[in-house]
């Protein structure tokens, strides 16, 4: 697949496209390329602009977060969040961090998040990018008891609990995110290889995600489709179709 077969939208799930300095750009950029972006936000304060940038954009949504390593920092701003919730459908970067340095953070980490998803439940219809590092455990048992499958759908971006976790978060009716990182690993591809592939999505992650020395930029999935595709065993055209018509399986349910 190469730009003589642009017939395939490509899907950009979780990018901060707030973050890069040309976002201008890059918007224009993907928009021309029909790239579907899922541009999350970290706090809802700067939902509004991020709005705002995409306005009269076909194929790029914007996600309203309150990302977990700024939770302790920005909680206050979770009025702000439900005042905003109801005009938004999507809602990302959202989430748990149980890394060592964010340790003392934990406690009002989860209660941030539980109210999110108690939120989401409560409107219906949303669907979330969730950040799970180093806590999938802990974020699947919140989404199982606050978000049933009915009232919201969730993608766990950038997984990297075991895979029994994974098997929970699937039952639960989880979607997947899939970036050029986690392909890279022997551990990653195994990962990956063992997801159901009809709740598989790819994202980039930008700019926090490098691709070959570069950060990556928006809608740069092409490596993680073909990636995708050595793990299914199945034509990149294929692949980049499969997440695809994934996509429109999520948003429609
Ligand atoms: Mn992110």
């Amino acid at each position: 697949m190469n730009s003589t077969t642009p017939d395939i939208s490509l899907v950009d799930f979780h990018c901060h496209l707030d973050l890069y300095a040309d976002h201008e750009q890059q918007i224009r950029r993907c928009e021309a390329l029909r790239t579907k972006i899922l541009a999350v936000t970290n706090a809802p304060s700067v939902w509004p602009r991020n709005r705002e940038m995409v306005s009269g954009c076909k194929h790029i949504r914007v996600a309203l977060g309150l990302h977990p390593e700024l939770a302790a920092k920005r909680g206050h701003e979770m009025a702000l969040f439900e005042q905003l919730l109801k005009q938004s459908r999507y809602v990302g970067e959202v989430g748990l961090d149980g890394s060592p340095q964010l340790a003392d953070t934990f406690a009002i980490q989860r209660e941030v998040f539980g109210r999110i998803l108690g939120l989401c439940a409560h409107e219906g219809g949303k669907v979330l990018t969730v950040h799970s590092r180093r806590a999938a455990k802990d974020v699947i048992a919140l989404i199982g008891a606050e978000l049933p499958a009915d009232r919201g759908r969730v993608v766990l971006h950038w997984f990297t609990g075991s895979a029994g976790e994974a098997a929970q978060a699937v039952k639960l009716g989880c979607y997947f995110s899939v970036n050029s990182v986690m392909l890279t690993t022997g551990r990653g591809r195994q990962l990956v290889a063992g997801l159901p592939p009809e709740r598989v999505l790819t994202e980039t992650d930008g700019p926090f995600v490098s691709f070959q020395g570069h950060p990556a930029i928006p809608g740069d999935v092409l490596a993680v489709v073909q990636g995708l595709a050595d793990v299914w065993g199945v034509h990149e055209t294929a692949a980049a179709t499969r997440v695809h018509d994934n996509l429109r399986r999520l948003l429609e349910t």
